[in-house]
């Protein structure tokens, strides 16, 4: 099949080029802070109309770590505001506010209701929500909500003892495509950007690669390492706390997200979730990880509690069976105390080897994050900030508002429903009409039509190389219950 040749070209080529260019800026880890990165340099680059040679190298495919797998919120974080951490909800407000700019395909405004059980929590959490509301721009503000209206809402919701709720907003982002649109714009800005690629053993001027797919290696040149591996950064190592998540069935009745402080003061969220909007995502928990980076599963206390939470909020959840679960690592600054209250602070230093390493932090803040390391990591091109101002492959509030509404009309031509194209618009931006160009005349690879072509799109044009990739990466559809998918051969 012909559909093949693209993807071969473009994983090639840049292995091609890692083997035989040398490098300014090499950066390892293809999760969203490497990928954050690796835009950034690229954008700047173009800006100052100065050569700068990027690379990034991955060794699994592009967001298969904790990016692709979190609990997919721009959020301020109410718990960061618990206790105290002012500095990082406020900066992770304005950075929601420049993501739902510059990615407004990917990353939404969400609704949350807060139940609340007494006046006593009632005047604590609208003290608090006043002052999450200073810090917001651009989403409606926190109201109360009277409790005949949340049970009219949600009357599938438990909890006894709610005498009302707070309705406040954040955003929800689907991560996955949110790391690719990153290492796509650097791509297309010139850096290279391969996955499948792990980085060994470095010395100061090169970085011993192995190719994982075809097992062959070779050392590429590099000026400037960036570690962005995250979990697996060694020497120093991040604390690691593990987080997992149940995907159920639809329990949501509204299109709201549910946020409840168990009685330990630990926030859950159950958001209405998955492609089709069909699911309920409920997570997460936070549990010192004490094995390798590599090995990351939910337990069966996780399960055992999120079960027992989801029972308290939805009670009708006790009688259903989770679809799927997924787990990931945290990987936070090294601090005492618990799991829960650890900083999500993040660092930014040049290691004693020269090597640039970013550590901690959220996705929310990746794109500030990644402005700071490519400050330090090419101070000759200035203090160029471009990023919070070009959106992310053209993907504008306007140019996204147009494609929507020539819907009709883009769909037809595709012989696609109107609804399927807008989902396609949701999901790839700018790109929808070249993936709906993938979409065959009927469903393969144990798909539905429109599946396939993305499918056949991943394979093409995003170095998807095994089922996996498509599912968690691609797509969300594995991490909500699709095991099994029929992957092209060769
Ligand atoms: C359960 C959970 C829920 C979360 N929910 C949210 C949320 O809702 N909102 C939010 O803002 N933040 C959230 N976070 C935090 C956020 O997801 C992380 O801070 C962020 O994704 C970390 O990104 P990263 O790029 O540093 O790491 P990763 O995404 O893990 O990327 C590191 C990459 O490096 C690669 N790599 C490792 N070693 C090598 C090597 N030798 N060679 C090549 N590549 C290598 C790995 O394969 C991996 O892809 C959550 C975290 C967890 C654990």
């Amino acid at each position: 099949m012909n559909f093949y040749d693209g993807r071969l070209t473009t994983r090639e080529t840049a292995i091609g080029r890692l083997r035989s260019e040398g490098f300014d800026v090499l950066i390892i880890g293809g999760g969203i802070n490497g990928a954050g990165v690796a835009r950034d340099l690229a954008l700047r680059a173009k800006v100052a109309n100065r050569p700068l040679k990027i690379a990034l190298v991955e060794k699994k495919h592009f967001s298969s770590g904790t990016s692709g797998k979190n609990s997919h919120l721009i959020h301020g974080g109410l718990r960061y505001l618990k206790q105290f951490d002012f500095h990082l909800v406020r900066e992770a407000l304005e950075e929601r506010a420049t993501l739902l700019k510059i990615a407004p395909h990917l990353v939404t405004p969400l609704a949350f209701l807060l139940p609340l059980e007494g006046v006593f929590r009632e005047v604590y959490y609208n003290v608090g929500l006043i002052a999450y509301d200073r810090f917001s721009r651009g989403l409606p503000r926190h109201r109360r909500v009277p409790l005949a209206q949340v049970r009219e809402m949600e009357p599938g919701l438990g909890l006894p003892k709610m005498t009302a709720a707070a309705e406040y907003y954040d955003a929800e982002v689907r991560s996955a495509r949110l790391v690719l649109e990153n290492i796509f714009e650097a791509q297309s800005n010139g850096a290279v950007c391969a996955n499948y690629i792990a980085a060994g053993r470095r010395t100061r001027a090169s970085v011993e690669l192995h190719d994982l797919i075809a097992k062959e290696s070779f050392a590429a040149r590099a000026k400037l390492i960036v570690d962005a591996t995250g979990p697996w950064a060694h020497d120093p190592s991040p604390r690691l706390v593990r987080g997992s998540h149940l995907v159920l069935p639809r329990l949501n009745a509204s299109d709201h997200a549910i946020a409840y402080f168990d009685q330990q003061g630990r926030i859950l969220f159950f958001i209405p979730w998955g492609e089709r909007g069909d699911r309920t995502l409920i997570g997460t928990t936070d549990i010192d990880h004490a094995g390798s980076a590599d090995d990351v599963h939910i337990s069966n206390d996780e399960i055992h509690y999120l079960r027992e939470m989801a029972g308290r909020v939805f009670p009708s959840s006790a009688a259903i069976e989770p679809l799927a679960a997924f787990s990931s690592l945290r990987p936070l600054l090294v601090t005492g105390g618990s799991a829960t209250r650890a900083t999500r602070e993040h660092r930014i230093f040049f290691d004693s080897e020269g090597v640039l390493r970013i550590t901690g932090g959220k996705f929310t803040t990746y794109r500030a994050m990644s402005e700071e390391a490519a400050n330090l990591a090419a101070p000759e091109l200035g203090d160029i900030r471009v990023t919070a101002e070009t959106p992310l492959n053209g993907n504008s509030i306007e140019a996204i508002d147009d494609l929507r509404a020539e819907g009709p009309r883009l769909a037809a031509k595709f012989s696609l429903e109107t609804a399927e194209f807008v989902f396609l618009v949701n999901q790839y931006g700018v790109r929808a009409p070249a993936v709906a160009g993938c979409v065959p005349e009927t469903g393969e690879f144990g798909l539905s039509r429109v599946d396939a072509g993305r499918l056949r799109y991943a394979v093409k044009y995003e170095m998807a190389r095994f089922p996996a990739d498509f599912l968690e990466v691609s797509t969300t559809l594995g991490l909500e219950g699709l095991s099994k998918i029929d992957f092209p051969d060769e």
